[in-house]
Order: structure tokens, then C-alpha cells, then sequence
């Protein structure tokens, strides 16, 4: 009789995943400034929340800091692809700092968004988490008018001047079925609340959340590589685990992956944030495939096309140089 085979180990690979036009933008950003100037280029926060990404960069030349104050005057200064409130362009002119801005344009939208509202005195009903840069960022551009509302438990807690002149507008890397949960709710509260003139989810966040969807169900096991502080890699293990898969993780690297996660499972789910470059993502393939996943099959839900192009400011810096 012959031996019973054991059963096929198989990985599904989601497409897209990884990289968003954004934070290949704020990347490059770093990477030719340091070219163009020499180091050390400082990076007001951290650029994107990756881990790798950061350390790499600073292996290259680039300085981190938490606020304008701790870059010496007079030198270079680049803002991370989250955004930055408006006093942070005055403190850095103040310190004489040269600025260059590597804010994501679909952070910059949600920024236009708000101001826009604010000038017609609106209530904003800001839906993000407490504490995101980004959050912070947008919040600053009107924070007499702006709310923050993290999540659908914190609608009871929000109060408006006039309920017939109210906004909601979010972070751009939510979870798409929570958000909409939370907009459900604050419409209960508000009836007349109007939504943003375009999503402000962006498309990376949704895309990434759309194949995972699709392939949850059949995943044993969802790895997505990924920060902690990555709302858009938390929010992938999130979906992951709504959407059927039986478990999920979010790791940096692959040596993270314990063995006992793969105890008895035969489909591992893989995907990665937005701020992760792929070569970590080969990483983790290499580790499944040596444990016996090697049949490995891309899931691909939508193509991106989209490119940004670099910050005006370095742009016309490289062009003086040629
Ligand atoms: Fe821009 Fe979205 Fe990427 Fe953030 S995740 S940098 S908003 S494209």
C-alpha cells in the first residue's frame, strides 16, 4: 500500500501588497536628498513606520529626530509621508531649516478637506486613531474644528455645535468596514452629516484589505509582514482574522515566525503594509519554504498603477545641480 502523502502545504501570495506610491515617494525622497546634499539629511519622525526601511536609511546617512527643535539650524529637514500640522512648516522657518515635505498627496487631499470644511465653520468629525501622526497632522490644520472619533465606540462620546453642519473625514489607512460602522453610527447621532468629496481611505489601504479579504477564508494562517506601528499592517491582521482566516500575525521579519504557528496548517495567507519592501516579504517565503510551503500561488485582486512624483522643492534643487 502506498504511504499516505501528507497534505499539500501551499502559500497564498497577495497581490497588491507592499509598497504604496506614497511611501516610494517619501523613500526616494531621503534617498536623493542624501544623494544631492550628503549626509546627514535629518527626518523629522520616522519616514514610514518600517522598521527596516528606517534603518536602513539611517545606515545611509539619515538622522531621525521627534520635533524641528533637535535639528541643528540652517540644515535639511525632511517631513515623513504622514503629514505635518502647519506650525511645523512656521517652526522650521523659524529655525531656518530647509523643508523638504514628503507628506503622501492623499494625506495632503484629506489636509485641503479640512481646511476647506473649516473655512465654512463645520464640525469635522475627524475618524482615526489617538495619538497617529497623522491624525495629529490633519488635526492640526483646524483644531477649533475638528473632532477626533476613534472607532464606532467613541461616537456616543461626540458633541457638535450645529448637527446640520457636520463632516466626517478620516485617516487615510483605516479599516474600511470599521470605518463605515463608525459613520453608521455617527449618522444615527446626525442625520444630516455629509460625507468627504472622495475617499479618503486610500486605495493602497483598501486594495491591500480587498485581497486579503478574498483570501482569508482559505488561510490557516495569515502572516503579514508589517510594524506595530503601521496602522495599515494592523489593520491587515484585523481583516485577515474577520474575513476567516483561522489566525494571523504581523511580523517584522521572518525569524519572528514561531514553528508552533504553523502546526497543522496547510494554507498560509501572506501579505505585507505599505511600508514594507518586498525583499522582507522573499524572507518570509524562504522560511515557509523550507518548513514545506513551497507551493506558492500570487492572489491578485487589482493592479496599481499609480506614482507620485517627488517633492517640488527637491526637485528643483536636482534640476540646479545638472
Ligand atoms: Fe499615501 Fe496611502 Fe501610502 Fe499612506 S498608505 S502613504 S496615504 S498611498
Amino acid at each position: 500500500m502506498e504511504p499516505m502523502s501528507a497534505a499539500a502545504k501551499r502559500v497564498l501570495l497577495a497581490k497588491p501588497r507592499g509598497y504604496c506610491a506614497g511611501v516610494d515617494r517619501a523613500v526616494e525622497t531621503v534617498e536623493k536628498a542624501l544623494e544631492l546634499y550628503g549626509p546627514p539629511v535629518y527626518v523629522r519622525k520616522q519616514i514610514v513606520h518600517n522598521k527596516h526601511v528606517v534603518a536602513t536609511l539611517e545606515e545611509a546617512g539619515a538622522i531621525f529626530v521627534e520635533e524641528n527643535d533637535e535639528v541643528p539650524p540652517g540644515s535639511i529637514v525632511v517631513f515623513s509621508a504622514h503629514g505635518v500640522a502647519p506650525e511645523v512648516h512656521e517652526q522650521a522657518k523659524q529655525r531656518d531649516l530647509k523643508a523638504i515635505d514628503a507628506t503622501c498627496p492623499l494625506v495632503t487631499k484629506v489636509h485641503s478637506e479640512a481646511r476647506r470644511f473649516a473655512a465654512q465653520d463645520y464640525d469635522i468629525l475627524l475618524i482615526g486613531h489617538d495619538g497617529h501622526e497623522e491624525v495629529i497632522g490633519t488635526t492640526g490644520e483646524a483644531p477649533e474644528n475638528i473632532t477626533l472619533v476613534d472607532g464606532p465606540e467613541d461616537v456616543k462620546n461626540v458633541k457638535v455645535r450645529d448637527e446640520n453642519k457636520v463632516v466626517w473625514l478620516s485617516q487615510t489607512t483605516l479599516s474600511v468596514d470599521e470605518t463605515m460602522d463608525t459613520v453608521d453610527g455617527l449618522r444615527q447621532r446626525f442625520p444630516l452629516l455629509q460625507s468627504p468629496p472622495s475617499d479618503d481611505i486610500c486605495y493602497a489601504t483598501q486594495n491591500r484589505q480587498q485581497v486579503v479579504k478574498e483570501i482569508a477564508d482559505d488561510c490557516d494562517v495569515m502572516l503579514v509582514v508589517g510594524s506595530t506601528n503601521s496602522s495599515n499592517s494592523v489593520r491587515l491582521v484585523e481583516v485577515a482574522l474577520q474575513a476567516g482566516s483561522r489566525a494571523g500575525y504581523l511580523v517584522d521579519y521572518a525569524h519572528e515566525i514561531q514553528e508552533s504557528w504553523l502546526e497543522g496548517a496547510t494554507t498560509v495567507g501572506v501579505t505585507s503594509g505599505a511600508s514594507v519592501p518586498d525583499d522582507l516579504v522573499t524572507g518570509v517565503l524562504e522560511f515557509l519554504a523550507e518548513r514545506g510551503f513551497t507551493d506558492v500561488a500570487e492572489v491578485e485582486s487589482v493592479k496599481e498603477k499609480l506614482t507620485f512624483s517627488l517633492p517640488r522643492e527637491l526637485v528643483r534643487d536636482m534640476k540646479a545641480k545638472e
